[in-house]
């Protein structure tokens, strides 16, 4: 893990203006700390230790959101992703005045987003490192998908097609320098760049540190976003910040929805001033977390040292809570998650499993403490008519 220190937009050098540790991530190291630095020449905000690429694509292969349960019949597009891809869609019409006959994708997913451009007629392909999805997007929607990385593409690739747009949905946030990434993409763009990040714009007061997800290395502003477009010979035309309360992360939203066209040569391009700062928001973010962060300190404080603990959630919320609370000290006996492709893995040497109420039945746990934001209150609903009340313990009461 190399540590950067220096802007991957400008070359100047940065500052670490916070730590935040994690514990037990699945497919990483045991204990791993995030160092936050920020250029105040870009207002660009960014992980300066990001795993590697080659780690990062691993726990992607078996973590990927957008990846479907194989063991699935039915096949059912995520709502999400469907309503998502639909606002999306709308703003691209709204804004882009040349017509568009073809779109190219970088991180594909199930192929959902490129069948509502193919329908009307557009040729569309698209880059998605999950064989599943490549399958899937042939069988549901006849989309061809290159499933490896966008590195091994170019690799591969000896000669480049040009797509009127390039569609990077969440992508970004994700990329160990983006500067070098967009002068790549560059030479597929023949007119437009959609560009769907998360912002620190606006930021609800949500999950304590939820924004500072291990998968994400870039943490953009409307300035950051800006400037490294301006310097890569783009241009904006349009920007909007999204909510998507309809489908709502802590670490993905709010987002902002950015259209981007390549510059003319001969014509200087200005970027929109902004009066608000990047790194004053950053801060009260933080201390807002900070805040959260001890309330939660106090819950676990409570907890009997002798009680038999199971935590629910094998994310990162628990991750930044072992190594941010006392909880790595309780007596943890059980680590549930529903999500498949975590159970059988480990977290402090305890196998990830699915929930089992005989487990409150016959005394091996004595309670649950729930240990997510965004999924608190779905987790609690499914089990607060099975199991007695007061043996859940919920951090947010929401
Ligand atoms: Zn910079």
């Amino acid at each position: 893990m190399n540590e950067i220190k220096k802007c991957s937009i400008c070359g100047k050098n940065i500052d670490i203006i916070y730590k935040i540790p994690f514990c037990g991530l699945i497919g990483m190291k045991d204990y791993y700390e995030e160092k936050i630095g920020y250029c105040s020449n870009c207002s660009f905000l960014f992980n300066a230790n990001p795993f590697s690429g080659d780690d990062l694509e691993k726990r992607y292969k078996y973590l990927s959101k957008y990846e479907f349960d194989e063991e699935k019949i039915n096949f059912i597009e995520k709502q999400d992703y469907v309503i998502r891809s639909n606002i999306q869609k709308h703003f691209i019409e709204e804004n882009c005045k040349e017509k568009i006959n073809s779109v190219f994708e970088i991180g594909a997913a199930s192929g959902y987003n490129l069948s509502l451009y193919k329908k009307e007629g557009k040729k569309v392909f698209g880059i998605e490192p999950s064989n599943y999805n490549k399958e899937t997007s042939k069988k549901n929607y006849d989309i061809e998908i290159y499933a490896d990385t966008f590195e091994n593409y170019l690799k591969e690739k000896k000669v480049q097609d040009k797509f009127d747009l390039i569609f990077l949905s969440h992508i970004l946030e994700h990329i160990v320098n983006p500067m070098e990434f967009i002068e790549k993409v560059k030479k597929f763009a023949n007119k437009y760049i959609f560009i769907d990040v998360p912002t620190f714009d606006y930021k609800f007061s949500d999950e304590n540190f939820g924004m500072f997800s291990d998968e994400h290395v870039n943490y953009f502003t409307f300035a950051s976003l800006q400037n490294l477009m301006y310097k890569s010979g783009f241009h904006l035309i349009n920007a909007r910040i999204e909510f998507y309360l309809n489908c709502y992360v802590a670490a993905g939203t709010p987002a902002i929805m950015t259209l981007w066209k390549i510059d003319d040569e001969n014509i200087k391009y200005e970027k929109k001033k902004i009066i608000d700062n990047t790194i004053d928001n950053v801060r009260r973010y933080i201390e807002d977390s900070e805040n959260i962060l001890n309330e939660i300190r106090k819950k676990i404080d409570e907890i009997k040292d002798d009680e038999k603990l199971a935590i629910w959630g094998a994310g990162n919320h628990t991750s930044r809570l072992l190594a941010m609370t006392n909880l790595k000290n309780k007596n943890i006996v059980r680590i549930y998650d529903s999500d498949v492709k975590k159970q059988g893995k480990e977290i402090l040497n305890i196998k990830i499993s699915n929930f089992k109420k005989e487990d409150i039945e016959l005394g091996i746990v004595d309670k649950i403490i729930i240990s997510s934001y965004s999924s608190e209150k779905a987790i609690c609903n499914s089990i607060e008519n099975i199991i007695p009340k007061n043996k859940i313990i919920k951090l947010y009461n929401l």
